[in-house]
């Protein structure tokens, strides 16, 4: 797939005033500073559409752009930031979830994941939920422009093993470099493909 244009709609804190459901939408999420705005400009070849955050967990609005007049990219707010207190991360992670189950036109969600890291809980058991929830999801690795080919392969092969202590399959992997713009390709076909299956 091509990305003709790439425009933002609207931010919201209210569900309700989200744009109506009537395109295809495909909404990225991750732990804060995972890499999910540097990867949506690099998929969207637009440096400036999100804002790369000097400041994790400032963001806790959902953000939808159009992509082609086809299709919404969604930026949810990253999750797991230390700053906040339970109460509040209680509710704001009820906001979130509460978005993904109610989103009728919600085709896939792309979970980031750093590749710097081990597998985190919080990732972990957020796909449980997406799993009891039934709602379709893939991974996406970010920054891996930081390891070499070894590394990185040890680290997908470690991930996979964790996933399968409690999963029967893993989902969909991809694998992305903002830097480099690996994946790229990748994921829009992925994109694309669905689109056409659902269109
Ligand atoms: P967000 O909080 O998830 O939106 O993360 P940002 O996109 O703001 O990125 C957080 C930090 O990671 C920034 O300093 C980025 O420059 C850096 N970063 C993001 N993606 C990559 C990548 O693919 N490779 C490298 N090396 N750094 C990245």
């Amino acid at each position: 797939m091509i990305i003709k244009t790439a425009r933002f709609v609207i931010s919201n804190s209210d569900i309700d005033k989200c744009p109506k459901p009537n395109l295809p939408e495909y909404a990225f999420i991750g732990r804060s500073n995972v890499g999910k705005s540097s990867l949506i400009n690099m998929l969207t070849g637009n440096s400036k559409l999100a804002k790369i955050s000097g400041n994790p967990g400032k963001t806790r609005l959902i953000n939808h752009f159009i992509i082609n007049d086809e299709w919404y990219l969604v930026d949810l707010p990253g999750y797991g930031f230390a700053k906040v207190s339970k109460t509040d991360r209680k509710k704001f992670e009820q906001f979130i979830r509460k978005y993904i189950l109610q989103r009728e036109n919600l085709y896939c969600i792309c979970l980031l994941i750093d590749s710097r890291h081990e597998p985190q809980t919080i990732d972990l058991e957020f796909m449980d939920w997406l799993g009891e929830s039934q709602v379709p999801f893939v991974i996406v690795f970010t920054k891996t422009d930081k390891l070499n080919k070894t590394q990185f392969e040890n680290f997908q092969m470690n991930y996979t093993n964790k996933m399968l202590e409690t999963w029967d399959e893993v989902p969909k992997m991809f694998v992305t470099s903002a830097e480099t713009g690996l994946g790229k390709n990748d994921l829009l076909e992925f994109i694309e493909g669905v689109n056409k299956m659902n269109g």
